[in-house]
């Protein structure tokens, strides 16, 4: 009943912006009004992965760890049980999946994700509102544009009364058919994203708001694509261009007439049409939302040729040459080609077979180096059997990307074994000469302190840090005596120039050096359903 009415509010609201008149609830009286107003009826769903296919690796369904029904607000704190937002509605999670980044999803593992989530919808329906959580980046064997074909499918099931509230990572893309099913839509504003929470709590207020206000459904969305293609090894937020490029969005975000303002990088290591920067706003006054978007996606444009690798960069000889020679310690290498929360398949061997050959770190009293990391799952046995102290040998890595080094030969001491974590099920570290190779069953990322201290190791006090890592995550960055980036071969190459990219729309920033200036005036994308 809600949604008949919510439906003829929002068709009120749409012929008739200028109005000022309040719309209407379903109420039976004034007096009653608040008590007698039904919840609005809000479902949550979602995938989320970033997925390379320049990867070898492959991903299946376990890696999404979906959580399902109640146990979705978990993975939200602004929606625990006592909270606001929580009180707002009637909420029905259906499936929320998040995968470490990694190989394009088997078209297996996608079928049954998304039809577990559609057999999920068809229990409760209807629908005032679906909070779509997605990354956006999403790539699945034989499938173009996964959220797209996602949200269309879910539009079967729920129809186009709901009003879709879709957040998104900034490196994800957004093809015409995710926006035009999506009624509201945004995504992070801050790489490293500090700020994932944050927005995704905007998107569910501002679904809460569009439906408990009776505005429903925003009457415009500008859609610009700018074709720009870009590693987010550049485009981080912490440095300029991206910097004030990004500052630019909330306030823009904030003005009369507009719901909400976001720009996406896009996701550089998938090769779809759909592949790209994009900038959209959504909102009820045309002029604002269209003129919005123009000056961002213009604003983003004008800077291309100023967006830089976030560090220096360097070989790996020479970023290795570098660290041993500086008196500045903890020295940081990113070994950016095989970064497993970029897509790398984070087994490739190159990197650390090139350090275990260095002279420096052949013996126990070298400089010392924690490398993290590198997935070994025979190798963890034998630790294990060996036990803690003891010596141990076995060979590490390239099960999965053997493209650039074959399996590499660790020999030395076991000097920590640790269960249980999410993602690596057990991790090793494994002494060799003075490096402190962190082996784990399954690949992780080592983004933290407490990933390395928890394993007995102080990355605060170490000579030399080595992880598969793109740009460094708040806590190492905020260790770091110095960083440079190694430009390592992988899955997640930074020499983006150099990838075979067939399917990309092509001119594109920085791959056409000499393209003309791209039509940049907004595209209005049609209201859903419409
Ligand atoms: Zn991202």
């Amino acid at each position: 009943m809600l949604n008949r009415l919510l439906t003829l509010c929002l068709i009120a609201s749409i012929t008739c912006l200028t109005a000022a008149k309040p719309v209407k609830f379903p109420v039976t009286s004034e007096k009653t009004k608040y008590h007698s107003k039904p919840l609005p009826r809000i479902a949550i769903a979602g995938l989320g992965i970033e997925s390379s296919t320049f990867s070898p690796a492959l991903t299946d369904e376990v890696a999404f760890h979906a959580k399902y029904g109640a146990d979705v607000f978990t993975m939200y704190p602004f929606m625990a049980a006592d909270s606001n937002v929580r009180s707002q509605a009637a909420w029905f999670p259906a499936i929320v999946g998040k995968s470490l980044p990694g190989g394009a999803v088997t078209r297996q593992a996608y079928e049954s994700l998304v039809n577990k989530t559609l057999d999920s919808l068809k229990k409760h329906l209807p629908y005032d509102g679906l909070y779509f959580d997605i990354h956006g980046a999403m790539s699945v064997v034989g499938l173009d544009d996964p959220e797209g074909d996602f949200i269309v499918r879910i539009r079967k099931v729920i129809g186009y009364k709901t009003i879709i509230s879709t957040s998104m990572d900034l490196h994800g893309n957004v093809s015409w058919r995710l926006a035009q099913n999506s009624d509201l839509i945004t995504c992070y504003r801050m790489a490293p994203h500090e700020d994932a929470m944050q927005t995704k709590k905007r998107a569910v207020e501002n679904l809460i708001d569009r439906i408990n206000s009776g505005k429903g459904k925003p009457a415009y969305k500008a859609y610009i694509s700018v074709p720009i293609l870009l590693p987010g090894e550049k485009t981080s937020t912490r440095i300029e261009p991206g910097k004030s490029i990004y500052k630019a969005v909330a306030p823009a975000s904030v003005q009369p007439g507009i719901v909400d303002a976001a720009i996406w990088i896009g996701y550089a290591w998938a090769d779809e049409p759909r592949n790209h920067a994009v900038v959209m706003v959504t909102g009820d006054d045309k002029e604002k939302v269209t003129g919005t978007a123009e000056q961002l996606a213009r604003r983003f444009w004008d800077a291309r040729k100023a967006f830089e690798f976030v560090a220096p960069t360097g070989t790996l000889k020479q970023c290795l040459d570098k660290a041993v020679a500086s008196p500045k310690h903890p020295f940081y290498i990113s070994d950016s080609g095989d970064n497993p929360t970029a897509g790398g398949a984070g087994d490739a061997t190159w990197t650390l077979t090139q350090i275990l050959a260095r002279p420096e770190f052949k013996t126990a009293t070298g400089p010392s180096l924690l490398y993290a990391s590198i997935p070994a799952p025979e190798l963890i046995k034998s630790a294990i059997a060996a036990g803690i102290g003891n010596y141990v040998e076995g060979y590490a890595g390239a099960k999965v990307d053997a493209r650039f080094a074959p399996p590499v030969k660790l020999s030395g001491t076991v000097e920590s074994i640790v269960y249980g974590d999410k993602d690596a099920e057990v991790e090793a570290v494994v002494k060799v000469g003075s490096v402190h190779v962190i082996i784990t069953q399954k690949r992780k990322p080592y983004h933290k302190e407490i990933d390395f201290t928890r394993l007995g190791l102080n990355p605060r006090t170490a000579y030399i840090v080595v992880v598969k890592i793109g740009y460094l995550e708040p806590e190492l960055y905020a260790m770091r005596a110095d960083w440079i980036m190694a430009l390592t071969p992988g899955g997640v190459d930074q020499n983006i120039e150099g990838l075979p990219y067939h399917h990309i729309i092509r001119p594109m920033f920085p791959f056409d050096k000499n393209m003309k200036d791209p039509d940049l005036t907004a595209k209005l994308v049609p209201v859903s359903g419409k």
